[in-house]
This record gives C-alpha cells, structure tokens and sequence, in this order.
C-alpha cells in the first residue's frame, strides 16, 4: 500500500470532499484493513472508541469512517481491469468477515462495514493503552513498547494549523491548551500509550 495516498483520511466525519483511495491501497486483508486505519484514524476518534461498545462505535460511526470505508474500500473506483476488480472483491469478502457473497445473500455494504467497524473496535480494546500509565524514560523511544507505533513528541497549547496537520500525519501528538508539567512528553499516535522523561 502507498503511503502517500492516505491524506484523505481527515475527511472521516463529514461526507462532503472524500475522495477515493487508489485501487492498489484498498486492503485484502484485515491484518493491512487494521493497519491502515490504526495509523490513520485520529487519535481522538479512537479514544471515543474505546469508551463505547462494538455496536456503539459502529452506530456511531456509520456515516463517518463507515462511509468512509463504503466509499473508499468497497464503491471504490469502477474499472475493466481485472487485477482491480479482484482487489475490490477480495476487499469486500474480508469487510464481510468472510462471508462468501451467496451466504449473505445479497452482499449489503452497510452491513459489511458496521460488522467490519465492530471488528476494528475488538482490535482497538485489545491494544488500546489509551488510560494505561505513563511510562518513564530516559529520551524518546523510537517505537512504542506498546504496540510497535512511531513514538512522537507532545506540542502543548493551541495548535497552529501547521500542528494539526502534523498530527494528522503522526508526526506530533497534539496535548491540548493547558501546559501542565507532569503531562506525557511523548505518546504514541497509535494506540495512545503515554511516555515521560526522567526528570
Ligand atoms: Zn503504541
């Protein structure tokens, strides 16, 4: 999958300006499904997340990430080419969880993708550090202990709009306005696990 044609990614609330992920990036299988959306989902949304149940988090998100997986994951684009079409199918099979097309009758996209975001949320609880303690450390970490994500550094106060879109890349972590010295110098942008140096 292409890294660079993950900016879309911001648009998750609103439906107005998605624009459609290339072929090549949709995933065929949970394992790069997961991995995609763990280091593109905000932070925020999955803090939320991990505040309600499975079928919450799907309710909640029907007309935000999933729409966006409907749009980007399973409408996609519409070819010829055999190779994309594959991608597509095999990309639908697995947001069904499996399910051939015939045993769900008529395949449902609104189905497939609320039974794909319950799927996501057990993966977000079995990793979300999101509450666990702040771990110390000498400096930064490369990779969090966690979970293996890019460790990145906490900005505190109002963020410019050069942070908020640093953020959006994973670059930085956005604390919020109040700078309080005991507050995590360096969070994963992942699964949240908070770090903060020995002082
Ligand atoms: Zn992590």
């Amino acid at each position: 999958m292409k890294e660079k044609e993950f900016d879309q990614f911001e648009e998750f609330d609103e439906s107005e300006g998605f624009e459609v992920v290339a072929p090549e990036c949709v995933p065929v299988t949970e394992t790069e499904a997961f991995e995609y959306l763990d280091n593109h989902v905000p932070l925020e949304l999955k803090r939320e997340a991990v505040q309600m149940t499975g079928k919450e988090f799907a309710s909640d998100q029907h007309f935000g990430l999933g729409m966006w997986i409907r749009n980007n994951w399973i409408y996609g684009v519409d070819s010829d080419d055999p190779d994309v079409k594959q991608r597509y199918r095999q990309c639908r099979d697995m947001l069904a969880g499996g399910k051939a097309e015939d045993e769900l009758m008529m395949f449902n996209a609104d189905m497939a993708s609320s039974d794909f975001l319950e799927r996501y949320h057990d993966h977000l609880m079995s990793f979300a550090a999101f509450d666990a303690p702040v771990i110390s450390v000498r400096r930064k970490p490369v990779k969090c202990r966690h979970c293996g994500g890019k460790v990145a550094p906490v900005l505190y106060g109002e963020p410019s709009p050069e942070m908020m879109e640093a953020a959006d890349r994973g670059e930085v972590v956005l604390g919020g306005c109040c700078i309080s010295a005991d507050g995590p110098d360096y969070q994963c942008p992942v699964c949240g696990q908070r770090y903060a140096k020995d002082r």
